[in-house]
């Protein structure tokens, strides 16, 4: 028994819709959730398990970043690839954490500097360091002048950080087969640009049908999912219709982009990802751009677009994901729930159509399987404690001090987003303190002993 928990007196969101349930009790048993529902109907079976009153905390499923890039080490937009790699793997371990702390039980990789996420998911997965379920991708797969293709010719040779540049659908083929061998999940293949790019603006496609084809087929014969870059209406309907699995930005659509998305519903995800242009916008003068300059590059159109997008993708029936694009200089790690508030004050979603986004549709995404992101007996025990009502306000979500804790896979973690583990106060030198924690206590299971 010591492996169950019955947490009672919860303010439960279950996501498997819009509902909450005032006085509500969630029975952990190992990895799985036994029971998620009302208390007065928890199953007598439960009557002998540890109860944790939970006071009336809201309590949800874990959140999904649907567009991770842990390996990025808060620099700004042109440097993804300077880091050496040492310095990325070691911030990276620190990602994570941050990223189980701040209430997102999984990710989706959207580009890995190097090969760290594969090492990172494999140490998570493991027990080693904590983070995460992680669907690791490898470096981003771009033609020659695509996105990914970030330095003037004059600056080679160039780190081999995060672009690989492939040209040709056989070149495009072993690129793929490469992050194969190397254990990625996800294939990132950019289809189309960005409005700093001087040489791969959205809309102009940096990849032909054909090597588009030949990636995503590689990648499905291979076992690996797709995610590709794609703000125009152009770039968005290559990656319908060769059956990309993660569509990124979808920032300007046409009636025949939405219509395929309709159509393909029932098997890709749309993120956003709209952090990058609304922090881009509010701070291109510490980055060096005048507001003009942040204008005339279409910023303040695409974010305008995108509201439009989002509505029409919504109403079409397609699942549109939380997340994107966290780990620059102006979109730090650790803030990654400022997204549902973009959905809420931009998108204009109710905050439990945004924690849907977030729990049920992201959990979806990670898992076709369908283990992750709703409150469910049978699923994985993956779900955030908060000690506010992120119905009312999903800002709440923002503030590590207001997690209470974070379980992944049963495991009870506390006190993650806090920085340091190690780090003591004053008060902790106070002797005697019988069974003061020394080593490292970054997971506290709830039950200890018994
Ligand atoms: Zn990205």
């Amino acid at each position: 028994m010591s492996d169950q928990v019955l947490f009672t007196n919860a303010r439960l969101f279950t996501g498997v819709d819009e509902g909450v349930i005032d006085a509500g009790a969630v029975w952990v048993d190992g990895r799985y959730i036994r029971y998620a529902g009302l208390a007065a109907e928890t199953p007598s079976a439960a009557d002998g398990v540890r109860r944790v009153d939970l006071g009336g905390q809201f309590v949800m499923p874990g959140m999904t970043e649907s567009h991770a890039h842990i390996s990025y080490t808060n620099n700004g937009p042109g440097d993804l690839d300077k880091t050496p790699v040492e310095q990325a793997m070691v911030w990276s371990i620190d990602n994570a954490r941050l990223m189980l702390g701040s209430g997102f039980t999984s990710a989706i990789s959207f580009g890995s500097v190097h090969r760290i996420d594969v090492y990172l998911r494999d140490a998570i997965d493991k027990g080693v360091i904590v983070g995460p379920r992680l669907v690791a991708s490898g470096r981003d797969v771009g033609a020659t002048a695509s996105n990914a293709d970030l330095h003037p010719d004059h600056a080679r040779p160039q780190m081999e950080g995060l672009g690989m540049l492939a040209d040709g659908p056989w070149a495009v083929r072993k690129a793929v087969r490469t992050l194969r061998k190397n254990g990625a999940n996800v294939v990132k293949l950019f289809l189309d640009g960005e409005g700093l790019s001087n040489h791969a603006p959205p809309g102009e496609l940096t990849y032909t049908d054909e090597e588009v084809e030949a990636a995503i087929h590689e990648a499905h014969t291979r076992n690996m999912r797709v995610a590709t870059h794609s703000r125009s209406a152009a770039a968005v309907k290559q990656a319908v219709k060769f059956g990309a699995d993660f569509i990124g930005h979808a920032n300007y659509l046409d009636d025949e982009a939405v219509d395929m998305l309709r159509r393909a519903r029932d098997r890709l995800f749309v993120g956003p990802a709209i952090a990058w242009e609304i922090q881009f916008l509010a701070n291109c003068e510490s980055m060096g751009f005048t507001g003009e300059m942040a204008r005339n590059r279409g910023y303040e159109r695409e974010v305008e677009a995108t509201v439009d997008a989002v509505k029409r993708l919504r109403r079409a029936g397609v699942r549109v994901l939380i997340g994107g694009d966290y780990g620059l200089n102006i979109t730090p790690h650790g803030t990654y729930a400022r997204d549902l508030e973009y959905f809420v004050d931009l998108f204009g979603l109710s905050p439990a159509e945004a924690l849907l986004c977030a729990t049920r549709d992201g959990g979806a995404a990670v898992d076709p399987a369908g283990m992750l992101g709703t409150l469910e007996a049978g699923k994985y025990a993956d779900l955030v404690i908060v000690d506010g009502d992120p119905l009312a306000d999903v800002r709440v979500l923002q503030n590590h001090r207001r997690i209470t804790a974070v379980m992944k896979d049963g495991k009870f973690y506390r006190g993650l987003a806090r920085g340091n583990p190690y780090l003591a106060s004053p008060d902790d030198m106070a002797a005697p303190r019988p069974a003061a924690p020394a080593g490292p206590r970054l997971a506290e299971k709830v039950l200890a002993s018994d």
